[in-house]
């Protein structure tokens, strides 16, 4: 009997550590791919940034999209049917996040929901003790340990238009990275060389500024909404990180130098 025990439990190892082997090789072997010359004409036609990169992060955000493409399913809402054009264009501007980072992934993340366009979601909120439910309209969503939805008329627009600082895929993905210390609170994992003291002062100090500058009727380079709680803002300013890179670096060097170390990229130099 505990000879057949130590067989099975060899048997067992034997079988996930192999599971574990291949899906390692099988992932080397994607991120060492390139994109197949119709996914690079999609990307070519709809995702700009792509042609601006320079080429080793090119390469190296084409093998991430092999691995987004394999490893995340999407599905369609209201009636939409995903096509390639929609899986590459996602995948792209959600991968240009960790182009340089890379032990990074969106680990928690196994679906994208594409809807059309907007979406109604229902919020849940307590009040002075009153739950209310009310229902409003989205163009994106990221689900602590779940999904990703998004408005594929908004992720097409905001892969397309790169330097309005808008960029719902972007946003979305950024709440992904935030959520992996357990808490979705504008503090993501930062690697050991990236001070966490400094990483708060900065964020801290750029945030209130937001809200200073919104009651003044002042102007700043990040949208109002980042003013809503610090998660909003790291995802705000990530967008403004990679789309209007020079401006968030004259308005505010400090965060601008805060997130070119976090994504270990300088945006600034891709114009
Ligand atoms: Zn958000």
């Amino acid at each position: 009997m505990q000879i057949f025990s130590l067989i099975l439990l060899i048997a067992v190892g034997l079988f996930f550590g192999g599971r574990f082997y291949m899906q390692r090789r099988r992932r080397e072997a994607l991120l060492n791919s390139s994109l197949s010359p119709d996914h690079c004409k999609i990307l070519r036609a709809r995702v700009p940034v792509y042609a601006k990169l320079p080429e080793a992060l090119r390469g190296r955000l084409e093998g991430l999209i092999n691995r987004f493409l394999d490893e995340v399913k999407f599905y369609g809402g209201e009636g939409l049917a995903v096509t390639d054009e929609m899986r590459v264009t996602i995948a792209a501007q959600a991968c240009l996040l960790i182009v340089n980072k890379p032990n990074r992934w969106f680990s928690s993340l196994r679906t994208i929901m594409v809807y059309p366009a907007a979406f109604k979601s229902k919020l849940t909120g307590v009040k002075d003790h009153v739950h209310s439910e009310h229902e409003t309209v989205r163009s994106g969503e990221s689900w602590a340990k779940g999904p990703v939805i998004l408005a594929w008329d908004h992720a097409a627009y905001g892969a397309f238009v790169i330097d309005d600082g808008q960029n719902v895929v972007m946003h979305e993905f950024a709440h992904q990275l935030d959520e992996q210390t357990g808490q979705t609170d504008g503090s993501p994992l930062l690697d050991a060389d990236q001070s966490a003291s400094r990483w708060a002062r900065v964020f801290q100090s750029a945030y209130a500024q937001l809200q200073s500058d919104i009651r003044a009727g002042a102007s700043n380079v990040l949208d109002a909404y980042g003013a809503t709680n610090p998660a909003e803002f790291f995802a705000v300013a990530t967008e403004v990180f990679f789309e209007r890179a020079q401006e968030l670096r004259a308005q505010d060097p400090d965060l601008y130098a805060e997130l070119a170390q976090y994504y270990r990229l300088d945006p600034v130099d891709w114009d």
